[in-house]
């Protein structure tokens, strides 16, 4: 399969950031599109377009759209640009490179569902993306697609940037809301849903920059345009986040239903230093792993969860047979602990204890019991966390002791037979 830039236009499209070189190539045609229908009929489209959310979850953006209630004002739109997750990395090219489709798409957005008023949400580090959308949003904004009345229409729209401070679970919707409103980021109960009590108890949509990309074309292009690329379930493109032992890590834009084998072996050019495939993790650091043997899944969210792994946030992780599982846990783990937010026990304590037991585990200080141990603590996670990071780092723990459970035995026994001489 060849790469489909739909997202990626800026690979194609030099200076597609400057507002001129945009409308030269069809930029904001999508909104004027939009504009001459009612919101219901854009949601409509959408909906016919498959178009999924690309933050994690998958959900269906026109279906989400539409459970916003017509008659309650103001309304909100959040575009979630706090791209957190381990290996993903593409949100921040698509804002970078190509800022007004995603302006675009979050005016078709907010336009679809009412909304006055959206916030990009995005990670404070991402000072050169915040530049670029700025003048973006300013750009946008003398040329009559921002502010009141856009093009004679009687919509008006305010864009606001938003930063982030750092933490990971910013990146979860009701936390991100929190966060926005001045409070601290942490998860809230679902329900009541963001849709009917989102910002300040009001209807709001969060969509993620991928989903909100793909806007423009779709309005341009009718929904049957976007289906030609992928599945059924999965339609268009996703941007794979290629990272770890391959040839050439980066982003890749393709048919949501290439294989991992297609993108590992072809786009990303194979494993690194001649060496073998151990394990890659599908979707963003929370996707547990997956082994050779699932090479040919296509990478759609359906065959990844039948799989057992899942799609999230398309980040693909290629571990080569050079790494130890034991260390790749540890790394997963620490990671969750830090980032935890404190607010339910089992998360909170569960990472404290996955930590120390695989910091054990890695150090060869650790017997069999522990990692019969570690692998307790994170069945006794299952469904008892608040919200989807604690639920993660048991899965990720889960999923490697699925096919290495054998290498982290053999690990700590050849350890702590090295250990236990110089102990004596
Ligand atoms: Fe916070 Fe973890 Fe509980 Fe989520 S699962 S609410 S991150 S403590």
């Amino acid at each position: 399969m060849e790469q489909v830039y739909i997202v990626l236009r800026h690979r194609e499209i030099p200076d597609i950031d400057q507002y001129e070189t945009y409308v030269a190539h069809g930029g904001y045609e999508g909104l004027r599109v939009a504009l001459e229908q009612a919101p219901d009929e854009v949601i409509e489209l959408v909906k016919q377009s498959g178009l999924r959310g690309r933050g994690g979850a998958g959900f269906p953006a026109g279906v989400k759209w539409g459970f916003v209630p017509k008659d309650v004002f103001p309304k909100y739109l959040v575009c979630n640009f706090a791209e957190g997750e381990p290996g993903t990395f593409k949100d921040r090219e698509i804002a970078e490179y190509n800022p007004h489709q995603l302006i675009e798409g979050i005016i078709i957005a907010a336009y679809a569902i009412q909304a006055n008023t959206a916030y990009i949400y995005h990670r404070g580090e991402f000072t050169f993306a915040a530049q670029q959308l700025r003048r973006a949003i300013a750009a946008a904004r003398a040329h009559g697609w921002l502010g009141e009345d856009i093009q004679g229409t009687g919509f008006t729209l305010n864009i606001y940037l938003h930063p982030e401070a750092g933490a990971y679970i910013c990146g979860e919707e009701t936390a991100q809301l929190s966060s926005i409103e001045g409070h601290l980021g942490q998860p809230r109960l679902k329900p009541p849903f963001p849709a009917t009590h989102g910002l300040w108890q009001k209807p709001t949509v969060i969509n993620n920059v991928e989903t909100l990309t793909n806007l423009p074309m779709i309005l341009r292009h009718g929904a049957e345009w976007y289906r030609q690329w992928g599945t059924e379930r999965t339609p268009g493109t996703r941007v794979y986040c290629v990272s770890g032992h391959v040839v050439r890590p980066g982003n890749y834009e393709l048919p949501a239903s290439v294989t991992a084998r297609e993108l590992i072996f072809e786009h990303a050019g194979g494993i690194w230093k001649g060496h073998r495939l151990k394990a890659f993790i599908p979707g963003g650091m929370s996707a547990p792993l997956l082994t050779p043997e699932h090479l040919d899944v296509p990478l759609t969210y359906d065959d990844l969860a039948a799989a057992g792994s899942m799609g999230g946030s398309g980040g693909v992780i290629v571990l080569d047979d050079q790494t130890d599982i034991a260390w790749v846990i540890a790394k997963q783990v620490a990671f969750y602990k830090h980032e935890s937010c404190g607010k339910c026990s089992p998360c909170r304590e569960g990472t404290y204890w996955q930590k120390m037991l695989a910091d054990r585990i890695l150090s060869g200080q650790a017997s069999r019991r522990d990692v019969e141990l570690l692998k307790a603590v994170s069945d006794q996670m299952t469904n008892t966390c608040f919200c989807p990071l604690g639920e993660a780092s048991r899965m990720v723990v889960q999923g490697a002791y699925k096919y290495f459970a054998d290498e982290l035995y053999q690990w700590v026994e050849e350890r702590r037979r090295a250990v236990e001489p110089a102990a004596v």
